[in-house]
């Protein structure tokens, strides 16, 4: 028996948050080596660490029973795992049954041409989709192995199956910075929001370092300013997103500094790695093992006291301080960014 039944109460943390979040890493693989995320050389886990999507399913689902409403799954490239579209179509049930408000992933596009359609159909109705730059050579280079004009052919197959998307841009020093005004009306001009994040010290990068590509986000949006009208919004997706309206577009750019710390009081999300540990600060190194409650017993009891505990154990806050090359061990990739 594997029912939770559903709980009248949000998970909710030591510090008063409601946990209604959940980010699921289904795969730390990826067809992409993008110079911040990854090391050239990287080493992977092995298939048999990984969960199988029926356990993801059933770890996802739990959340869900616990009150999770929004999920992302994310990777690695959540795309290029095998069958994944089986577990989001299954997934797909909550938004019908009305327990979870919004399934979405976040991608780097290059699969998006083959999964659109596919998407919509299991009820997706947005994707972020990862775009640092609208030059072909400069994608080739940040992503070491990535072709721009399929992430684009992608892109407009997920526009035509009508889901809204929002092209989230890695500021990187000296790489993309003559970009941003490009990147903001190559985004207006589709009608696509966009976001800026800076550079997380997250992971090694096998010899690359940081250091070299950091830019404030301050100067971006300063740079922004001195072409396009940028008017301040309220818009909050209890992220670490700060968002201004492009006046002569209309649509949206967000700035994500999450090496701040003005961002932790709302945050509302934890992280699942594809191993079912359980991440509860991406700037932080505090996890919890869910996958052996989860293989422990076929009934979700054990799993949902694990989770309730896990919760109680999230940190305040990160600790990472900006302009470090590497503050936490784990890559973006294996808690899913
Ligand atoms: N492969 C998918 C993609 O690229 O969208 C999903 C996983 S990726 C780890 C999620 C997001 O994290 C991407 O937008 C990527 O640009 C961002 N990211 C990866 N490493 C980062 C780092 N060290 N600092 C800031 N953002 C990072
Ligand atoms: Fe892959 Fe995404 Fe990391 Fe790029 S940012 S290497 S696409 S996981």
């Amino acid at each position: 028996m594997r029912s939770i039944r559903q709980s009248s109460a949000p998970l909710v943390d030591p510090f008063g948050r409601a946990i209604s979040y959940l980010r699921v890493s289904v795969t730390d693989r990826c067809d992409f080596r993008c110079v911040y995320c990854m090391a050239e050389d990287m080493s992977f886990l092995r298939r048999a660490e990984v969960l199988t999507l029926e356990e993801i399913d059933r770890l996802a689902s739990a959340f869900v029973s616990l009150g999770t409403r929004k999920l992302r799954l994310t990777g690695g490239e959540p795309l290029v795992r095998r069958d994944i579209m089986s577990l989001i179509h299954s997934l797909g049930r909550h938004l019908r049954s009305g327990a979870l408000d919004e399934l979405t992933l976040t991608t780097n596009g290059s699969m998006l041409f083959k999964h659109a359609g596919g998407l919509a159909d299991a009820g997706v109705r947005r994707v972020n989709v990862s775009l640092d730059t609208i030059n072909p050579h400069k994608f080739q280079a940040i992503t070491r192995r990535g072709k721009l004009a399929k992430v684009i052919e992608g892109i407009q197959a997920a526009k035509d199956a009508g889901l809204a998307i929002k092209i989230n841009a890695v500021a990187l020093k000296g790489v993309n910075d003559d970009e941003f005004h490009r990147m903001v009306e190559w985004c207006g001009a589709r009608g696509f929001d966009l976001t800026f994040i800076k550079v997380m010290p997250l992971g090694d990068l096998g010899g690359v370092s940081r250091l070299d590509q950091y830019i404030p986000l301050t100067q971006v949006r300063a740079e922004l300013a001195t072409r396009w009208t940028l008017e301040d919004t309220d818009h909050r997706t209890g992220g670490p997103a700060r968002y201004v309206r492009v006046k002569e577009t209309g649509c949206r750019v967000g700035f994500i500094t999450p090496l701040t710390h003005n961002f932790c009081e709302g945050c509302n999300r934890v992280r699942l790695s594809c191993t079912g540990t359980l991440h509860l600060c991406l700037g932080r190194e505090d996890a919890v093992d869910l996958r052996t409650p989860l293989r422990m017993s076929d009934d979700n009891g054990l799993l949902a006291d694990a989770v309730r505990a896990a919760i109680r154990r999230k940190p305040q806050g990160h600790e990472f301080t900006p302009e470090h090359s590497i503050a936490v061990a784990r890559h973006c990739s294996a808690t899913g960014g």
